[in-house]
């Protein structure tokens, strides 16, 4: 059998895996770049596989960059089964139609810009209903059930105790009904032991071949005793001297975290308690809203812990001065009103949504504070700030970073370098080979040194359309076979800006072209010389032919 790496292969984002056994195809996730504009642009690009010829989808989790090109890929052709766990499905019904509203609006704002600009419209990557449509294909199922695909192939979904629903995939297939099944494990997004209402992520006995996440796989996390503390901290601080505690989180998963953890705060004797209390906590994000009224649907998941809370009567998701915004109206109020308070809004990565007025709002100010809970890819106005840059771009407008800013590792949803040594070695058989990918080059390079030196598996750092031949019996078969005809690399962009600049020349070449003829005799202006129409025609000729060779040269 084979596997191939589609995403999450040169930095964290857009997920994608492709096994091909027997006549199957079966791909692992199927998510949405995110960072730059450049990734951003790749999510356009062609599937490096036919859509319509893939027969299965695993789905880990409902994350954006693990789900959020679905919609897309049915669009342009798959039929398949899409499956994953009950609370992922629950979860991806909202958070697709968030992303799709996403691609929409910045579509329209293109156009709207674009219009003035004389530019062609631009279509979004998918669409509200898109996204409504592709959930018709996805087929849940419970944990630790192991199912049946067909003769050849099965599958288990075990709790990866990443986000609520989040799953590491294990997989049998067999490609000769006289030998034992190969097992391939996927592991997703690894969670951390103890984290509030999600379980531990699940230790496997066995495979033949992993594939594993390694976003933190050279950092430790520092603060997980005491993130809490330090969290009470930066809001006491920062409340009494006037300021917002701004807090960028995921709106499925993290937000909930900390709802559940402040909660827990509140009910123990603390010096400070009364005035905690009194300071106002605002959910501004729909969709952590509806993300929290799934949690409460899906409890049969929790751990031991919250559910004991749930049955004691104590909802963990609730306390008295939480207050959850819906409107743009009430959002922005939120702004106007001068009371200190704290505000937990997405998109995590500040890349879209109400978290962007918040920060626009209050970065200039010295007495508010941003605090990051989780991951920050690379180019994102998140990760800009967090890697301390002091002046920041925010809808057009230059905004001073005067607020104090706070990374709080310890409520990440990752396992640090650490907590994936723990999980590899607790795997009573050790897998042959281990792909690492969802990580930063560095992260994945020296995670892969560790895992070599401390537990002697061999490691493999896939490319971007590299495709390997997986067997059952050999010790030494991981080889790259071929590249695939190298799927076309997407427009870096230099190449973007000099096109639009060029496209731009040729509409006002045009015009002038335009002006020299008689349009409806089809003959030049008295007014016009022939050489000078000459030139002209030359010009545009020019220009045509330099975004022609641009174009081709970017692969597009
Ligand atoms: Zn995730
Ligand atoms: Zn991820």
């Amino acid at each position: 059998m084979r596997i191939s790496f589609h995403g999450a292969v040169e930095a964290v984002t857009g997920s994608c895996h492709l096994l091909e056994f027997n006549d199957k195809k079966v791909l692992l996730d199927c998510g949405q770049f995110q960072g730059s504009n450049r990734e951003e642009r790749m999510n356009f690009d062609e599937f490096d596989f036919v859509p319509s010829e893939i027969d299965y989808l695993l789905l880990s989790h409902c994350h954006i960059d693990h789900c959020g090109r679905i919609p897309l890929l049915v669009k342009r052709g798959f039929k398949g089964d899409i499956i994953c766990t009950k609370p992922t499905y629950d979860l991806c019904k909202i958070m697709l139609l968030d992303s799709a509203h996403i691609h929409e609006s910045e579509a329209e704002w293109e156009n709207r810009k674009g219009k003035r600009a004389g530019k062609k419209t631009v279509e979004p990557l998918y669409t509200q209903e898109d996204a409504d449509y592709c959930m018709k294909y996805f087929k849940p199922k419970l944990y630790g059930q192991v199912v049946d695909i067909d003769d050849d192939f099965s599958v288990r979904f075990l709790d990866a105790g990443h986000v609520l629903g989040s799953a590491i995939i294990e997989m049998w297939i067999s490609e000769d009904i006289n030998e034992e099944a190969l097992k391939i494990v996927f592991s997703g997004d690894l969670g951390i032991e103890n984290k509030p209402i999600l379980n531990d992520p699940t230790y496997i006995e066995d495979a033949d071949y992993a594939i594993i996440e390694a976003t933190y796989g050279n950092r430790l996390h520092e603060n997980t005793e005491s993130r809490m503390d330090e969290l009470i901290d930066i809001i006491l601080k920062t409340t009494r001297r006037g300021g917002n505690v701004v807090i960028p989180s995921f709106a499925v998963g993290r937000t909930q975290e900390i709802i559940y953890e402040l909660n827990k705060y509140y009910d123990f004797p603390h010096k400070d308690l009364d005035e905690l209390m009194k300071i106002p906590v605002y959910i501004d994000s729909p969709l952590a809203s509806k993300a929290t009224e799934i949690f409460k649907l899906n409890s049969q998941v929790f751990d031991e812990e919250t559910r004991e809370l749930l049955i004691s009567g104590n909802n963990p998701l609730y306390f008295e001065n939480l207050n959850f915004v819906q409107s743009a109206l009430e959002s922005k109020a939120l702004n106007e009103d001068k009371t200190s308070k704290i505000i937990i809004s997405a998109s995590g990565m500040c890349e879209a949504g109400r978290i962007k007025h918040h920060l626009k709002h209050n970065l200039w100010r010295p007495e508010s504070s941003i605090v990051f809970v989780g991951y920050q890819a690379q180019n994102t106005l998140g990760r800009r700030i967090r890697d301390g840059e002091k002046l920041v771009k925010i809808f057009g407008e230059e905004i001073n970073v005067s607020s104090e800013v706070y990374d709080l590792e310890g409520f990440s949803g990752h396992a640090d370098r650490n907590g994936l040594l723990k999980w590899l070695g607790a795997f009573k058989k050790k897998p042959k080979k281990l792909f690492i990918v969802h990580g930063e080059e560095d992260a994945k390079t020296d995670f892969a040194k560790e895992v070599e030196s401390s537990l002697s598996i061999e490691c493999i750092i896939p490319r971007d359309g590299e495709i390997y031949e997986l067997e059952r019996n050999k010790l030494s078969v991981s080889e790259i076979i071929k590249n695939i005809s190298s799927p076309p690399r997407a427009m870096q962009p230099a190449e973007a800006e000099k096109i639009e600049s060029l496209l731009r020349e040729i509409d006002s070449v045009k015009e002038l072209f335009n002006n020299a003829l008689n349009l409806t005799e089809g003959v030049l202006n008295e007014s016009v010389n022939v050489e000078e129409y000459n030139r002209i025609n030359n010009r545009l000729i020019e220009l045509e032919n330099a975004v022609m060779n641009l174009t081709i040269l970017a692969g597009k």
